[in-house]
């Protein structure tokens, strides 16, 4: 069985789907992989190492004609076209959006695999990407507030006077606020957060962090999969009221809030900017779905009454290495769960293959 890896051709992708690490576990395994020629180059793995671990350096035609490819983006329609008859294709589909894409692969007969789909079972965690790249992501974003950002984060005590610590708030703790939290913390910053979920109370005070208005958490807030639930309106007014207060001493805001299949909730309106300080810094992580603040706009910083609004997409990108080598660990362990006695084999009663898979055998399901 053949395994590519083709470059990334999506503008500002810069990750690989598999890292020489992961590669060298296919390889030892019996697998061939074939890596094409400067897959690694942005994320800094070299045709040398992926050498190393046991590739096979070939050209994107060698990579995509394979029995399995494991892609970051879904393929392009060119590329799709380019895809072995019966092949297997794994990375983030987006199926909302796949329209173009999807009936050529199933023109090929391919099987598609969308990594967004992996179920929130404990026993995929470990293939879950969108855990493994909001990690990145909640990392990334307090970086680059601090960045933006007039102020230091942490308090200094300097012969040129003392420095207050910034305060830091962060808004929905899952997998991204959780890391940011731990990383502005870390910084030195006075760290608080919010989320709907009760569950995240316990978590956001475990990493040194206050959470703010626990009287708007609401036991029903949370579905079986562990997601948020949309809030009810007299619940939202709730809310809105106590963040506005809270906001207003804020310096850095990092926004995290979503809820599967829906826009991003509006949680920070413009009469709440208005009110912050001047030199206040929002990273909105939630700007590819809309946004939690009403002001953002995706891709974009603006600036409103003093106060800097930063729609952040594509993060995970910007910090390639560890991102590609969480991404292919993630990657790597849904194939080792596929591959049975040296052969891969995708069963739509399986509880992790069957919700993935958007196309079988050339037959759509998304
Ligand atoms: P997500 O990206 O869908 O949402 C981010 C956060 O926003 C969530 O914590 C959510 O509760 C919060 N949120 C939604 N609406 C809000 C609102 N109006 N106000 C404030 N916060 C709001 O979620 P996620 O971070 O990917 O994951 C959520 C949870 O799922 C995790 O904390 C974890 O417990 C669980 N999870 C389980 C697995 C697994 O078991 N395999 C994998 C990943 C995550």
């Amino acid at each position: 069985m053949q395994i590519g890896v083709p470059k990334e051709t999506a503008p500002r992708e810069r990750r690989v789907a598999l890292a020489p690490d992961s590669v060298a576990r296919l390889v030892k395994a019996g697998t061939k992989v074939v890596v094409e020629h400067g897959a690694g180059r942005e994320s800094s793995f070299t045709d040398e190492a992926y050498s190393t671990a046991g590739a096979t350096l070939g050209s994107a035609a060698d990579a995509l004609n394979s029995d399995v490819v494991a892609k970051v983006q879904r393929p392009s329609a060119t590329e799709a076209g380019s895809l072995k008859s019966g092949a297997i294709v794994i990375s983030l589909f987006q199926p909302a959006s796949a329209g173009d894409v999807l009936p050529v692969l199933a023109q090929r007969s391919v099987t598609a695999l969308s990594l967004e789909r992996v179920p929130r079972i404990t026993r995929a965690q470990s293939m879950d990407v969108l855990s493994s790249q909001s990690t990145v992501a909640g990392y990334k974003a307090v970086l680059i507030g601090a960045s933006m950002m007039p102020k230091f984060l942490p308090m200094l005590t300097t012969a040129a006077g003392n420095i207050a610590p910034a305060k830091t708030f962060v808004l929905g703790a899952g997998v991204a606020g959780l890391q940011a939290i731990a990383t502005a913390k870390r910084l030195g910053a006075i760290v608080s957060a919010f989320d709907v979920r009760p569950a995240v109370k316990e978590q956001v005070q475990s990493l040194g962090a206050t959470f703010v208005a626990p009287d708007a958490i609401a036991a029903d807030a949370e579905d079986k999969g562990g997601y948020a639930k949309e809030q009810s309106e007299a619940q939202q007014k709730r809310t809105a009221a106590l963040l506005h207060d809270h906001l207003k001493q804020i310096d850095l805001v990092v926004t995290t809030a979503q809820i599967p299949g829906r826009p991003a909730p509006k949680l920070i309106t413009a009469e709440m900017v208005a009110d912050m300080r001047p030199g206040s810094v929002i990273v909105d992580l939630a700007a590819e779905t809309g946004g939690n603040c009403t002001l953002t706009k995706a891709g974009e910083t603006i600036e409103s009454n003093g106060v800097l609004i930063y729609g952040a997409v594509d993060i995970p990108s910007t910090v390639p290495t560890h991102a590609s080598q969480m991404f292919g660990r993630n990657v790597l362990t849904l194939l080792q769960h596929l591959i049975k006695d040296g052969a891969i084999t995708i069963n739509l009663e399986d509880e992790i293959a069957g919700p993935m898979c958007v196309v079988y055998q050339g037959q759509l399901r998304a």
